[in-house]
């Protein structure tokens, strides 16, 4: 059995149908999908020190099952460039998490590398009742939350596939290169369509999965935050 889907039993063993962004960035690990470096600090020592190790700047995140949107809570600083900001972006965070969700359960702080700004693609899945998972690609931000200029594709996609996908959207010319914007890696993003189906075909316990933003550049792409619900 592969690690994934032995992490996915385990999740549904503890009653759980959401994945922490630390399985759910390692279940991408596995698929070939690039995601930030990641580190699970269980307290505010071990956060100073896991950021020492990943180097400046980086970002701070909750890790709790009872958190789905982490922002939505304050559970996320980006931007901390020295130690002295490592505690009071952890502090911080716990303060607001106390908050907002008192009875939230924390696992530990997602210590992990700041992915410079990049061009902002989001690639998702969810199941059709009929045709089985479908694969979800557009640009992120205003062009998916208010344009919803995005695209679908039945899974399994194949590279022709994939690169249509990309060509379809309406921003488009942007990933081409734009005033100021370098092109962006689109065999990078090709990639992540094509493993990402891997995926979700290979697991059919997976409802819907969502990367959301990956980070493209000129050359290869960072997926910063990954979601994935089972059924
Ligand atoms: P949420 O659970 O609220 O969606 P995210 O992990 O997406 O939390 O973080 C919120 C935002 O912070 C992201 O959309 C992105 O703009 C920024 N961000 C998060 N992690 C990183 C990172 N590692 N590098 C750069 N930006 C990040
Ligand atoms: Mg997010």
């Amino acid at each position: 059995m592969s690690k994934a889907s032995q992490l996915f039993k385990q999740v549904i063993k503890g009653g759980r149908k959401s994945l922490l962004e630390t399985e759910a960035k390692t279940v991408c690990m596995e698929y070939g999908i690039p995601v930030t470096k990641f580190k699970l600090a269980k307290n505010e020592t071990e956060t100073l020190k896991f950021a020492m190790s990943i180097g400046f700047p980086i970002v701070l995140k909750i890790v709790s099952p009872d958190i789905i949107h982490k922002s939505d809570v304050g559970g996320v600083v980006v931007g901390i460039r020295n130690a002295r900001e490592v505690r009071s972006g952890y502090r911080h965070i716990m303060d607001n998490v106390k908050k907002h969700n008192p009875k939230a359960r924390i696992v530990g702080m997602l210590v992990q590398e700041m992915a410079p700004a990049g061009t902002e693609v989001i690639v998702g899945s969810i199941k059709d009742p009929q045709f089985g998972p479908a694969l979800m690609f557009g640009l992120g931000g205003v062009f998916v939350e208010v344009l919803k200029d995005v695209t679908f594709r039945i899974a399994p996609v194949n590279e022709d596939e994939a690169a249509e996908m990309i060509g379809e959207v309406k921003a488009y010319p942007l990933l081409k290169g734009y005033r100021n914007m370098p092109p962006a890696d689109l065999k990078a993003i090709i990639k992540i369509l094509l493993n990402t189906s891997k995926l979700v075909m290979d697991n059919p316990e997976i409802k819907e999965l969502d990367l959301n933003p990956i980070m493209v550049y000129e050359k290869g792409a960072k997926t910063v935050d990954a979601r994935i619900i089972l059924e």
